[in-house]
């Protein structure tokens, strides 16, 4: 992995190397705001942070960048800190908070007034915002931008001591006016806020800006590359500004495009309108894209690890194919997942020659691509449920499943053939199926050589495990909903079949011991993982991915083409 790893971020990093500008060192950061749940996309920036400090033999530090007290907390804390770990980092003892950097940033603050580099401005929003200009036009200066610095220094206090309400002042970088970009015209560095802060309570009540505050906790941890995503580019200005103006200590930041992922959306702020307003049960709905609902769906850590690898770093905005996401992780389950036979919809199945009380265990195979993973027994018995679905009465054609007078075979088991229907005679509706066995096909070979079109996954009755089983489908039913019109609602694209809940399911008699959090393949479904409201009474399974591999065969159908 080491060495395969490369990307435009590392070739900068080598030639600082190279230069020896850190004197040798790389040394990043994961920054996250402690006001909602991580996704995946954040996963993607963990993933580059920790990767990169490996790559290098540096350090990553894991770092909550609590600047805004309206919306963080400490549930916010704790469940960055298990996504973090759960992934697979290790931070040591570097989790930092920019709280407790707050009373350096507001000396910082002092220092840049006292060089005339900041002012306190007293101007209503409606005032800044007519005073900035345009693209096109410069901006104006306002009459607080000449104001003493003894007097700015005396108001910045007054600030911090809590006389002003909030709104009325702010603390200004004096920068330039007309500066081209708009962000480096005088951008706020503190803000007024009688909030309180979920760590340092009431003590303050100015907060810096995210401008003021991300350069400066970078320089102080002693962070060599700050990585972040392609929409801070535009503030890069303002991080050197800051630090340049300070004479302090400067990391080099870089941008990268942030991950979008097809048919879902990675905002905290979406993402917590989602549980807020009761469209999804909670940050961990196993359709959420956040770390702790693709946990509970069932995802690895290894399997999104490997998708951020595949998918790759680079500054060019785009859209990815959640199929590939999903193939990374049928990748690691495929070689790790036991197989088991679970009936979702079950069909009852008599076989009439089958002795009544006789039970066979027959020997079935637990992952046919480890040989190591071995076998086991499941039993079989004149009663057993199929799939509702592998039967029909009057076969389509290209149907090759069960049908009146057809034989298939059953996984692991016999040849069966359907000798009888059995409906219910109010309603019309198939009740069971009546079927012979042959008993010369045991192990599920003929010896006189006739094949069948079809194998079926089967659960004896008198054997079964009852459990509810939550099929999920995307969220939302546009692809790309990273550009919506303007005041278009991304709630409008909702999918109402994204969960369908099934409580009659049958598993085979091996399953009613599991934990949550264990996975497996139910045969010719997918896969499936324990969820964590499971219990001995009541078995829940989350279907993480289905079987069918539609982007491996979306990929070679786009090889097939390129190579025309
Ligand atoms: P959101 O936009 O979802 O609210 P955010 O950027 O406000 O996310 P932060 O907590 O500030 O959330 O993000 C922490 C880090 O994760 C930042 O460095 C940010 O650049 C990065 N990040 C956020 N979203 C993505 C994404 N989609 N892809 C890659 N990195 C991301
Ligand atoms: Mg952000």
């Amino acid at each position: 992995m080491k060495e395969e790893f490369s990307n435009f971020i590392t070739e900068i990093i080598d030639k600082d190397i190279a230069t020896n500008k850190y004197g040798g060192r790389v040394h990043t950061r994961f920054p996250p705001e402690p006001n909602g749940y991580l996704h995946i996309g954040h996963a993607k920036s963990i993933w580059l942070n920790f990767t990169i400090a490996h790559k290098y033999n540096g350090l990553c530090n894991l770092r909550m960048d609590d600047t805004d007290p309206s919306k963080e907390s400490e549930e916010f804390v704790k469940a960055i800190i298990e996504d973090v770990r759960w992934l697979g980092y290790d931070w040591q003892d570097r989790l930092y908070f920019a709280s407790d950097y707050y009373e350096q940033l507001y000396e910082y603050a002092v220092k840049l007034i006292q060089k005339g580099k900041a002012y306190v401005c007293g101007c209503s929003p409606e005032q800044v915002k007519e005073l900035r200009g345009t693209l096109t036009e410069p901006g104006k200066e306002c009459v607080c931008r000449r104001r003493e610095i003894s007097e700015n220094l005396d108001l910045f206090h007054r600030m911090k001591e809590g006389e002003f309400e909030d709104g009325k002042y702010v603390l200004r970088a004096k920068i330039d006016m007309a500066h081209p970009n708009l962000l480096m015209r005088d951008p706020v560095l503190y803000r007024i806020k009688k909030v309180s802060h979920y760590r340092t309570g009431d003590k303050w009540c100015i907060y810096p800006t995210y401008d003021f505050a991300h350069c400066i906790c970078d320089s102080i941890e002693g962070i060599t590359h700050s990585i972040c995503t392609l929409e801070f580019e535009v503030h890069r200005p303002i991080y050197d500004w800051v630090l340049d103006e300070l004479e302090i200590y400067h990391p080099q930041q870089i941008e990268f495009a942030p991950l979008n992922l097809s048919y879902t959306v990675l905002s905290k702020r979406k993402l917590r309108e989602l549980v807020e307003q009761g469209y999804v049960n909670g940050w961990d709905d196993p359709r959420m894209p956040t770390i702790c609902g693709l946990r509970r769906r069932g995802y690895t850590p290894e399997a999104i690890r490997n998708f951020c690898f595949k998918i790759g770093v680079s500054r060019i905005n785009s859209l990815v194919d959640i199929r590939l996401l999903e193939e990374c992780l049928r990748e690691d389950l495929n070689k790790n997942a036991l197989r088991v036979m679970a009936v979702l919809r079950p069909l009852k199945v008599v076989i009439v020659n089958y002795p009544e009380d006789k039970v066979e265990y027959l020997e079935a195979v637990n992952n046919p691509e480890d040989p190591t993973m071995g076998t086991r027994k499941v039993p079989f018995s004149r009663e057993l449920y199929i799939e509702r679905e592998d039967f029909e009465e009057i076969p389509p054609p290209k149907f090759y499943r069960l049908a009146p007078g057809r034989e298939v075979r059953l996984r692991y088991a016999y040849f069966i053939k359907c000798v009888e229907v059995k409906k219910n005679p109010q309603t019309g509706e198939i009740e069971e199926i009546l079927c012979t066995y042959d008993p010369q096909t045991k192990g599920g070979y003929a010896p006189d050589g006739r094949k069948v079109k079809a194998t079926l996954h089967w659960v004896s009755v008198p054997h079964a495990v009852n459990a509810e089983v939550r099929l999920y489908d995307y969220l939302f039913t546009k692809e790309d909903l990273s550009n919506l019109e303007e005041g278009e609602d991304f709630k409008n694209y909702l999918n109402p079949h994204s969960l369908i809940v099934l409580k009659e399911c049958k598993l085979e008699p091996g399953l009613n011991s599991v934990s949550p959090g264990e996975r497996f393949q139910f045969e010719r479904l997918g896969y499936f993982c324990v969820d964590k409201d499971s219990s001995a009474g009541k078995l829940i399974f989350n279907r993480i991915v289905t079987l069918k591999d539609s982007w491996a065969k979306i990929k070679t159908r786009i090889e097939k083409e390129s190579q025309k």
